[in-house]
């Protein structure tokens, strides 16, 4: 195991540059596959967030009045070198973040269709014109950005969750300091040499790592108007009531508890296909995992015994490893917690039908294998609390009434999706659960660059879901504008002192 000293370390990116600040303290970035550390990044102390902040605040006047020709160009640049890089990013996601390589290009490919969305900003931004609403009155609207903006992600996507904030922020004539998660940290910093390289001027993005000391100074830091987190909700809710509090506009995303729910229509090979990837890809770790098996009627027995099989067949190995399908977690503690989880759960009775404590790797990897339990209940912390690993949880009910209640009784309401041959069932589903995105025969119901993505209730705290047409509206403000050029110095109107109306 090597030694903290032969650490590669991992810097801020301020105003441009590199930047070691005020940094001493320092985080351990892990080789989750080897299980030994393979860097160290710095975390920032607060002077550095307000370094961070003068250099975005310097920076705002020239970006915010660039033309949209201007932005829109740098975004095309910064898309093509994105594609170029996708390599090397998802390397580098899968030796700190531990998913697979090819998962990996699918975070960045997800995360460079909002960079596509963002490069027809001038149709995006049009504002609206109305001739003639009053004698000789025109009235028009049109946004401008908001100002700094800092984005706070999570380990599970490196690359795509921050690319869900800073091309629209950017684009929209913001500038951005982004806090990635210190877990995997190094993918911020390509990004920025690539925007750099994308003709994006010094201080309009900039990347500062840390951990809460980071976080508290810029949810409380009066030079920043916007924030938008993503990470597990209790965090989710603290960044929106103390950032909301300083008068910041937020959003904050938080964690999920998915359920899939399959009726006894459902086509079962292709429903078990779907759910042993939705269930077990990333190690699932991912916020719109499944991880809830909700088996309606006579279709379970049949259905798990699928599942099992193809649990138990999903190679699991290092992330760089070409033949691997299933990574490791993140860290240790990580998974600790998930066989924690998994020991309450044979210890409250639930049934494991595949047991990932048995896995073995020979590696010192934190590797914890597909898991799949039946016969729980809902009181069971397998199903009340987001395990964030591969761990899916089955829950036996007898209608599709049952299931949506069950949905429903949910705090958290991120993703759900139903697998049925029936349009009437798809249909009432779709209608009646009660959360942000929804999947008809389709596990992870992840929106499109040009919808928005964001759940209900305990996943997100905020009035504005994430990227598309609400993350323009997030990043800016609107101005409505009434104007009347009197021809002859009054226009004919005389001077009244009661309030105008229309005429
Ligand atoms: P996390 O909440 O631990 O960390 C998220 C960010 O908050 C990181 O940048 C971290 O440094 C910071 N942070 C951690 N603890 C903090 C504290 N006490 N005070 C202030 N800041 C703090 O989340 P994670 O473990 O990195 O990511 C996994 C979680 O993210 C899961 O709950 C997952 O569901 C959620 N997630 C949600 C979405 C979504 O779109 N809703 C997407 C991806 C991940």
């Amino acid at each position: 195991m090597s030694t903290q000293t032969e650490l590669r370390t991992i810097e801020h990116v301020i105003g441009g540059a590199g930047a070691a600040g005020e940094s001493t303290r320092t985080s351990l970035v892990w080789d989750p596959a080897a299980g030994e550390p393979q860097a160290q990044v710095l975390l920032a102390e607060p002077a550095d967030v307000d370094r961070a902040v003068k250099a975005a605040r310097e920076a705002l006047p020239g970006w915010a009045n660039a033309s949209l020709a201007r932005r829109s160009k740098v975004m095309f640049r910064f898309r093509e070198l994105l594609e170029r890089n996708v390599d090397e990013l998802a390397r580098m996601i899968a030796s700190e973040h531990g998913k697979v390589v090819d998962d990996a290009k699918g975070e960045i490919a997800r995360g460079l269709e909002v960079v596509e969305f963002v490069c027809g900003l001038p149709q995006l931004l049009k504002g609206e014109y109305s001739d003639e609403v009053s004698t000789g009155i025109d009235a028009h609207s049109f946004r401008q950005p908001l100002g700094v903006c800092a984005g706070i992600t999570p380990f599970n996507f490196p690359v795509m969750v921050p690319l869900w904030m800073h091309p629209v922020a950017i684009a929209t004539g913001n500038t951005f300091i982004l806090k990635p998660s210190e877990r995997d940290p190094s993918p911020s910093n390509l990004i920025a040499e690539l925007y750099h390289e994308a003709g994006l001027p010094d201080g309009v993005f900039n990347v500062v790592h840390g951990d809460k000391v980071a976080v508290d100074a810029i949810l409380d830091h009066p030079g920043i108007a916007g924030v938008s987190f993503v990470g597990s909700t209790p965090i989710a809710r603290y960044v929106h009531e103390r950032a909301t509090k300083r008068g910041k506009r937020v959003q904050a995303l938080g964690g999920a508890k998915n359920h899939a729910v399959v009726m006894p229509d459902a086509d079962l090979d292709y429903a078990a296909d779907q759910l042993t990837a939705a269930g077990f890809g990333s190690a699932g770790q991912r916020c719109m995992a499944i991880s809830v098996l909700v088996a309606v009627g006579d279709c379970a027995d049949p259905l798990l015994e699928r599942l099992a099989a193809r649990a138990r067949e999903v190679k699991v190995g290092s992330g760089l490893d070409p033949t691997s399908e299933m990574g490791p977690v993140v860290t240790a503690a990580a998974r600790e917690r998930i066989v924690g989880y998994i020991e309450q759960g044979v210890r409250d009775g639930a049934i494991a039908t595949v047991d990932g404590r048995e896995l073995e790797t020979g590696t010192g990897g934190f590797f914890v294998g597909p898991t799949l339990f039946d016969r729980a209940s809902t009181d069971m912390s397998i199903y009340t609390d987001e395990i964030f690993g591969p761990v899916l949880t089955t829950v036996r009910v007898d209608s599709l009434d049952e299931a949506i209640e069950l949905i429903n009784s949910n705090s958290y309401a991120n993703g759900t999706a139903i697998f049925t041959g029936s349009g009437q069932a798809a249909r009432r589903f779709e209608r009646e659960v009660n959360v942000g995105m929804i999947g008809i025969n389709v596990p992870i119901p992840v929106p499109m660059a040009y919808y928005s993505f964001g759940g209900w209730k305990d996943s997100l705290f905020g009035d504005h879901h994430i990227h598309g047409a609400e993350g323009i509206r997030f990043y800016t403000r609107a101005k409505a504008v009434t104007t009347r050029w009197p021809a002859d110095g009054t226009g004919g109107v005389s001077r009244g002192l009661n309030f105008p109306t229309n005429a």
